[in-house]
């Protein structure tokens, strides 16, 4: 068996990826393929941590763009988060995977605040640790928040599982002469503006030198392959 290519690993999610076929809120089979590849990456011996996103139930920009106050708004989308956390604790522990959920925002009686030394700790006994409620503040995304809680958790890589096999010049399923590309630096997303993690995510990923990883999330085994360095994915280094 080919070992994997790293020890710890943040993995990043969006709501939206969680929808499968629906246009609002959660596929069940689809929180289930998804658990169950988290399951493959951590019998390998990978420690994983997740980070998803809310888009799939609430964002703050839209609610903010029909009249509310922006920071009322992302308190939404960060609770929106939460459900998502919980729906992704149920179905990793529906495949056996011991998990725990933080929230940066305290929610005592669903899961516990974010800690970052008990974090390392469940980590380090084979727990998934799914980081809820974004950063804790308005204005941000879930992708900062996954780059700055990957960080945080001297994570090896940052790993964004998207609908697609790696970032593209254009939405390949939109323009069939999108060009896909194998590495790319922090500075070329930046530059050329390429649709993978705000800028925010981008930037704080290059001043830690953390290598994010973009994956199909959708192609079953993927995560794996991904982990043993084989499959197709692209790296921003
Ligand atoms: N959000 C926030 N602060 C954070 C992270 C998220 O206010 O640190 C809010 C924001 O309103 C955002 C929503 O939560 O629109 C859902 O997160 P995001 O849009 O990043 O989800 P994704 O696009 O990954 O599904």
């Amino acid at each position: 068996m080919t070992s994997p290519t790293h020890k710890r690993v943040l993995l990043k999610v969006s709501g939206e990826a969680l929808m499968g076929m629906r246009d609002y809120g959660l596929d069940t089979k689809t929180l289930k393929a998804i658990a169950q590849d988290v399951r493959e990456v951590v019998a390998l011996g990978v420690e994983v941590c997740l980070v998803i996103g809310g888009g799939n139930i609430f964002r703050g920009v839209s609610g903010a763009a029909s009249g509310m106050d922006r920071v009322q708004a992302d308190g939404m989308g960060m609770l929106a988060t939460v459900m998502n956390a919980l729906a992704m604790q149920n179905a990793l522990e529906q495949e056996g995977v011991p998990t725990r959920v933080q929230s940066a925002i305290p929610l005592a009686s669903l899961c516990e605040p974010f800690i970052r030394r008990r974090a390392i700790r469940h980590m380090e006994k084979g727990r998934v640790v799914i980081f809820a409620a974004g950063t804790g503040n308005p204005y941000f995304t879930t992708d900062t928040a996954a780059a700055l809680r990957a960080a945080e958790m001297d994570c090896d890589a940052l790993l964004k599982g998207t609908q697609v096999d790696g970032i593209y010049s254009a939405d390949p399923r939109k323009n069939p002469q999108a060009e896909r590309y194998e590495t790319l630096t922090y500075l070329d997303v930046l530059a050329r503006d390429l649709s993978v993690m705000d800028a925010a995510a981008i930037s704080l990923a290059r001043e830690n030198k953390l290598p994010i990883i973009v994956f199909n999330i959708h192609e079953p085994g993927a995560f794996t392959a991904v982990m043993k360095g084989e499959g197709r994915f692209t790296t921003v280094i």
